[in-house]
């Protein structure tokens, strides 16, 4: 078992003094602090490697190739893809997603056809679908959430007609850290012959995911929500679907032959990468991603869940509060309210006790318009979090209530 005191370590910013004192960051689900072999990483290519991809023959730029295709076989083998072909490279979880809405709703979504999401969706997984729908005049349905913010999944059969293109979920909700049965949806959706989009957003950092095992049609996830940089993503995809969809996004780096007249495209990873992919950002998710299996999955899931069920039991202590997704099949983040606080009040005063948390819709309106509240705080975590955080964390939600509730 790794020594967690000794992996914070490896996070220069932690090490900041805010407000004169150590902070604790609990907003991990937003993004996560980077450690410091992906900051060298990233220097190192800067300083000695840079030059564009797959345009040059000269030695810096068959360098800079070599190593962002390095980063595409380091992915691939942590998604346990087939092929590296089938990795994509975006700027992120949305823009993975924007690009399957415009190429597969292009191929595949006509009127009156319909798509299914879930009432717990990132606006970055709703939003792309509603406006395809609307542009095709097709239908989006949602597979409701109940009370405690588990998906209805009864519903889902349901919901299922022939004109089902598409069913587009996440794995892990960035509100409740829900975990959804993606592999009963999975195959449910294939019964039918619909395909099947997994947002894997909020899941990748906390646990091992195996696109073969899922066997869904297509896998996204951001870099810099597993400690590497912003603006780099990943878009998955079932070779046999890739080959079927034709390009969204046009640009250099992404032809076999262009005339006049006519263009062809690569075949796939290229045809989706139209023009200058952020080369320095696949180099920094490699870095991310070997920093993460030398540590190793086992360790950071066991060290992730002795510190989650503490936050959980700490939870229970506190009084006036309510918690959001209270249910076993969770993990990385608990969403909650104080009686009569405002969310907003509350962070703001939680963030001069040096506790740096996330309040408002965190991107999900129809959920919070499911609950009937306006926003949450979110307390996120990550590896680097530990117990005494979690203290630190309840010290000032009390501190909070305090000073804004004297009864309390
Ligand atoms: N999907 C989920 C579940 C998320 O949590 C997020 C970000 O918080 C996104 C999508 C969007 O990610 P990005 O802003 O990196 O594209």
């Amino acid at each position: 078992m790794n020594d967690i005191n000794h992996l914070r370590e490896d996070f220069p910013i932690l090490k900041r003094l805010i407000y004169g004192k150590p902070f604790v960051y609990l907003d991990n689900a937003a993004t996560t602090q980077k450690p410091q072999v992906v900051l060298d990483k990233i220097l190192e290519f800067y300083t000695t490697q840079n030059s564009n991809i797959h345009r040059g023959v000269h030695y810096l730029s068959e360098e800079a190739t070599a190593a962002y295709e390095s980063a595409r076989e380091t992915v691939r083998k942590f998604l346990n893809a087939d092929d590296v072909s089938e990795i994509i490279f975006t700027h992120g979880t949305t823009d993975s997603i924007n690009i399957i809405a415009d190429s597969f709703g292009q191929a595949f979504i006509n009127q009156g056809d319909e798509i299914i999401v879930t009432g717990m969706e990132h606006h970055s997984n709703f939003i792309p679908w509603q406006m395809l729908c609307k542009r095709k005049g097709a239908m989006l349905k949602v597979i409701p959430v109940d009370d405690n913010g588990t998906l209805v999944i009864d519903k889902l059969n349901e919901l299922i007609t022939q004109k089902t293109r598409l069913i587009s979920l996440t794995y892990v909700s960035n509100v409740l850290g829900i975990l959804n049965p993606v592999v009963e949806i999975v195959k449910t959706a294939h019964s039918f012959d619909i395909p099947v989009l997994i947002d894997g957003a909020q899941a990748v950092q906390h646990f091992p995911v195996d696109v073969k095992a899922l066997d869904c049609d297509f896998f996204v996830f951001s870099g810099h929500k597993i400690f590497a940089e912003t603006g780099i993503g990943i878009l998955y995809g079932k070779q046999n679907w890739l080959e079927k969809l034709a390009p969204s996004r046009f640009g250099g780096g992404m032809v076999k032959k262009v005339e006049i007249e006519e263009t062809s495209f690569a075949d796939a990873p290229l045809k989706f990468e139209a023009g200058t992919s952020n080369f320095a950002g696949a180099v920094s998710l490699k870095a991310a991603i070997e920093y993460i299996n030398n540590i190793g999955f086992s360790d950071i899931m066991a060290h992730e869940q002795d510190v989650f069920d503490y936050a959980v039991g700490k939870f229970k202590e506190l009084e006036k509060i309510t918690i959001y997704g209270n249910v076993s099949n969770r993990c990385g983040m608990l969403s909650f309210n104080l009686d009569k606080i405002h969310p907003y009040d509350a962070a703001l005063i939680m963030d001069k006790t040096g506790v740096f948390v996330r309040t408002g819709t965190h991107c999900a309106e129809p959920l919070m318009k499911h609950f009937g509240i306006d926003g949450t705080i979110r307390a996120s975590f990550a590896l680097y979090n530990i117990r005494d955080d979690v203290d630190k964390l309840v010290e000032s939600i009390k501190r909070v209530q305090k000073i804004m509730c004297a009864e309390i």
